[in-house]
């Protein structure tokens, strides 16, 4: 493959006609953030939806309001799996709580529900799945092991938009629901977080949360819009090589920081979203099909289980690779990458407090490794992803 062709990891396109939109919503020629509430409200059959600058920040105004309502006062502990998106922990930190961790189970990459009651204290203020790769959590599950105490559920469908269980949809089955509408989710507005709630006691607190928060002046809206078009021409495989190849914006990067401003969101980002139902649905459905692909040509992959009559929608295709390090060079130029590069105790800020106890989330981190799945995949790249892979596969056997 040339080296002028790159494939991105995630993606999620960025049409002419959304920027158009974003720039209509710039100068307040329509109230696009109405519009997306509402439509919103309507998708999740939810009361309260409440718009913000990132998936990140969405956690951190919900952590917040639930420790004002009445009886939370002394709840500190936030409890999230071991093997996340390391927003997650830094949202924990950031609401001003402690983190801490549960193992995950390596066949469905969602909490070990056996050793989550021991985690559970009465410090426990929530509980948070993450619905990773678009697989839907066993909330089922947790509501049971929860069952009797106050702890909240808080869904983090931030990779999962559209994903469901039983016809539920991710994020709606919890007390409260977030998105994120990054990057590399399932579509983005360049920045961007939801929160949806039918809590009203809890929505009532995050209202005041966010009435006392910054909102993105001119000039970052503008950022934004010129954001949009770069994302916009730049994410296509054929120009993805040149953001790639510039250290300075690190992408696939993964850094821990609680340096993130909580901002509510802009109608750029509005507008930006004013077709996103269609859009969520046709990227999803493309998606399935790269997944249904890849899980009927490795034979010998792992594979990870999902829940009875779910449907994941897999922003990314994990698969498990048997041996601890394999050559990976030109595998990033065909999309295949690392998803997070450690597990959450091996963050330095969360080390010291927490010996190595999570061997199943360092062993996932060592072996996960991700596909692509988005809209520009094409046919003939799909294919020589798989055959770079065939090969690894072959040389993996007989290692281990
Ligand atoms: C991406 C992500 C987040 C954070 O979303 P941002 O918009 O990037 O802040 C939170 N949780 C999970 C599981 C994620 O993948």
């Amino acid at each position: 493959m040339s080296y002028f062709y790159h494939i991105p990891p995630s993606a999620a396109p960025i049409y002419l006609r959304d920027i158009f939109n974003g720039l209509i919503g710039f100068f307040q020629i329509k109230d696009y953030l109405h519009k997306f509430r509402k439509e919103l409200e309507e998708y999740f059959q939810t009361k309260n939806v409440f718009l913000v600058s990132s998936g990140r920040a969405a956690l951190t105004a919900i952590l917040q309001a639930l420790s004002r309502i009445d009886g939370n006062i002394n709840k500190n502990e936030v409890i999230i799996p071991a093997y996340t998106c390391y927003s997650v922990p830094a949202a924990v930190i950031k609401a001003g709580f402690k983190v801490k961790l549960c193992d995950i189970d390596p066949n469905t990459l969602d909490f070990d529900y056996s050793l989550l009651k021991d985690e559970i204290t009465e410090q426990t203020l929530a509980v948070v799945p993450c619905n990773l790769f678009g697989i839907p959590s066993d909330i089922e599950r947790l509501k049971q092991v929860v069952t009797g105490s106050e702890i909240f559920i808080v869904d983090d469908a931030a990779q999962a938009m559209g994903a469901s269980i039983d016809n539920k949809l991710a994020g709606s089955r919890g007390d409260l629901g977030l998105f994120s509408l990054d990057r590399g989710k399932n579509f983005t507005t360049v920045e961007g977080g939801i929160i949806i709630t039918n809590r009203d006691d809890v929505a009532e607190e995050i209202k005041k949360i966010l009435h006392n928060i910054e909102e993105y002046n001119k000039i970052s809206q503008f950022l934004l819009l010129i954001k949009a078009m770069i994302i916009s021409i730049l994410i296509r495989p054929y120009l993805y090589w040149i953001p790639a190849n510039l250290p300075v914006l690190g992408l696939g990067e993964t850094r821990y920081s609680t340096q993130f401003e909580i901002r509510r969101m802009s109608n750029v980002q509005g507008g930006l979203a004013w077709n996103w139902l269609n859009k969520l649905k046709i990227f999803n459905e493309i998606r399935k099909r790269n997944a249904a692909y890849y899980r009927q040509t490795f034979s010998r992959l792992n594979k990870f289980k999902i829940l009875e009559k779910s449907e994941a929608t897999y922003h990314r295709y994990p698969i498990s690779l048997r041996i601890e390090e394999v050559n990976m060079d030109g595998a990033t130029r065909l999309g295949i990458s690392k998803m997070y590069p450690g597990s959450i105790d091996h963050i330095p800020d969360f080390k010291s407090q927490q010996e190595n106890s999570y061997p199943v989330a360092t062993e996932v981190s060592r072996k996960l490794f991700c596909l692509p799945t988005h809209p520009y995949l094409n046919k003939s790249s799909r294919q020589k992803l798989v055959q770079q892979l065939q090969k690894v596969e072959e040389s993996c056997k007989g290692t281990n």
